[in-house]
């Protein structure tokens, strides 16, 4: 046993082993079985190796010495098959006609023209080239330097990082393996010792790490344990084949290394490959969890949507005949009557007013809010909004104002009549009903400087604590002290109205100096025209 030989009997090993578990994680795949292939003629050309430099006689060395040949011969062009499927390069009969030109030289190694026959050299049977030897180590550049065009060609080509990596690595890992195989040709050629031929087994080592880590993990996983267990066997091998008393112990105490180091190593490889898996796994059930979560949030928004409009209907028809028995429509009422048809209209309002709220939520959190945009005039809508609450104001007994700044200003803006009017409802609405007794003011004046219509709601109530104001536009935000003033509220009013001006490109705030100080709502509009 000699260093050749033990590392001849490793690359045979894992060679095919890796080959193999490459070939499991998916039979059909061209790519894995070409080079399950090449991996076979690895095996082989190891085996003849390994058979050469163990041989004991020359004649049984030029035994081995065919294999190791004619599976050599064969090794560029079925790489080069492997190298096309991986890049996706169609070239049939440039492959064919490569297999052709290969089995030609497989037959013509048997002749003298190839070896002479085999001679010792570096302690074991070497090669004795013919005299048209030089034409094989020709023919197995000019394949690798085919093979590496076409790496380059699809590496230049492709955009996706992740197949350069791979292409990258596999490139790196092929020119140590050929690069060390080639240094097999040395002595025939230069009379120089093999020394490349160890870079064969590191080839494998970058293979697995290059294709794997990319691809295959449980395949990395199978090629460290095989690649262990197969040092560990040589290593045996070698204690069982030791004469001497001191160089048995030399062995033993190697082999306690090699396996020391195999066990880490499968050990190292394995946790690293199961750690993967399992983030893997988490996170594709994250992704699964996400996605069901997102599919029934929008299967509840579909659902309060449709709830909330089949609501409406019987809502309307509620107010309609209230309203109308209310103006006497229906004939005469006792005051009891009329008190408690006033509350069913005043309940049904605010029932419509709720599920309203409900249905515009609903449609922002499907994005199906529409906007009807037009050219509006803003003091007329709100002084149109004012005379509809009207009723309204007068029953809250506060000193209720409007004024608009008069200097001739147009005052169109671009926005959806319905909607605007719907919030400055719902603000004006809001300051009557978080201010028990005194006034709200609205205005409406131009700001110069900013070169916007601001509208300004400003209120004696309850006002609003500083912590609350950040939190005020947000779904569901009511502050303690509205449950006091008024229950009724959901504390959606204000989120549907700054998602509607922001869907103008306005802007909306809130100030106030604390609880009981009153407060203020501040909407910026942009004008329709320059002022
Ligand atoms: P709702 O009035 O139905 O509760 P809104 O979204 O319209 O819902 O208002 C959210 C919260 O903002 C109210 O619960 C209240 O705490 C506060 N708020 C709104 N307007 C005023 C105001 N004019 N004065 C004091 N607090 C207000």
């Amino acid at each position: 046993m000699n260093l050749f030989s033990i590392t001849s009997l490793i690359i045979f090993l894992s060679s095919i082993g890796f080959g193999l578990s490459v070939y499991a994680t998916d039979r059909k795949s061209k790519t894995n079985r070409r080079w399950l292939a090449f991996s076979a003629l690895i095996s082989l050309w190891s085996l003849g190796l390994f058979g050469v430099t163990s041989a004991s006689d020359a004649l049984s060395a030029l035994r081995w010495q065919y294999l190791l040949d004619v599976s050599a011969i064969f090794m560029p062009v079925v790489y080069f098959g492997f190298v096309s499927e991986l890049v996706k390069v169609k070239n049939f009969y440039w492959r064919a006609g490569s297999y052709v030109l290969a089995a030609i030289l497989a037959v013509f190694s048997f002749t003298p023209y190839f070896k002479t026959g085999m001679i010792s050299r570096y302690s074991f049977y070497w090669i004795e080239p013919g005299s048209l030897y030089i034409v094989f180590p020709i023919f197995f550049v000019a394949y690798i330097i085919a093979c590496l065009v076409l790496y380059i060609r699809a590496y230049v080509k492709s955009t996706d990082r992740m197949f350069r990596a791979q292409i990258r690595n596999i490139f790196l890992a092929s020119l140590i393996g050929f690069g060390g195989g080639i240094t097999n040709f040395l002595p025939q050629i230069i009379n120089a010792y093999p020394f490349g031929n160890y870079f064969v087994l590191l080839y494998l080592f970058f293979m697995s790490y290059g294709v794997l880590k990319y691809k295959l993990l449980s395949a990395k996983m199978i090629s460290a344990q095989l690649f262990a267990g197969a040092t560990v066997l040589v290593f045996l091998f070698n204690l069982l084949q030791a004469g001497t008393m001191q160089a048995r112990a030399i062995d033993f105490l190697l082999l306690i290394l090699v396996v020391l180091f195999s066990v880490l190593l499968v050990r190292g490889v394995y946790k690293e490959v199961s750690q993967r898996e399992k983030i893997q796994k988490l996170a594709t059930d994250l992704q699964k969890a996400n996605d069901r979560l997102t599919e029934l949030d929008r299967e509840k928004s579909e659902f309060v949507s449709f709830a909330t409009h089949q609501l409406r209907s019987p809502l309307t028809a509620m107010k309609g005949y209230a309203s109308m028995i209310l103006d006497g429509d229906m004939g005469e009422m006792s005051k009891d009557v009329k008190q408690g048809v006033s509350r069913i209209y005043d309940s049904s309002n605010t029932l419509m007013n709720i599920v309203n709220d409900y249905l515009n939520i609903t449609r922002i959190e499907l994005g199906s809010m529409k906007y009807a945009f037009e050219t509006i005039d803003l003091k007329t809508l709100i002084e149109d909004t004012i005379a509809e609450l009207k009723p309204n104001i007068e029953k809250s007994g506060l000193a209720f104002s409007f004024k608009a700044e008069d200097r001739g200003i147009d005052w169109r803006v671009t926005a959806d009549r319905d909607k605007l009017k719907q919030v400055i409802a719902n603000l004006i609405d809001n300051s009557m009903k978080y201010t028990p007794s005194g006034s709200v003011a609205v205005t409406l004046c131009f700001d110069r400087a900013d070169h916007k219509f601001v509208v300004t709601l400003k209120d004696t109530g309850i006002g609003i604590a500083r912590e609350v104001l950040p939190h005020l536009f947000q779904k569901w935000s009511r502050a303690g002290n509205a449950n006091k003033t008024n229950i009724k509220g959901t504390g959606l009013g204000l989120f549907v109205a700054k998602e509607m001006i922001n869907a103008h490109n306005g802007t909306i705030r809130a100030e106030s100096d604390g609880e009981g100080k009153g407060s203020t709502f501040i909407v910026e509009l942009e004008p329709f025209g320059k002022i």
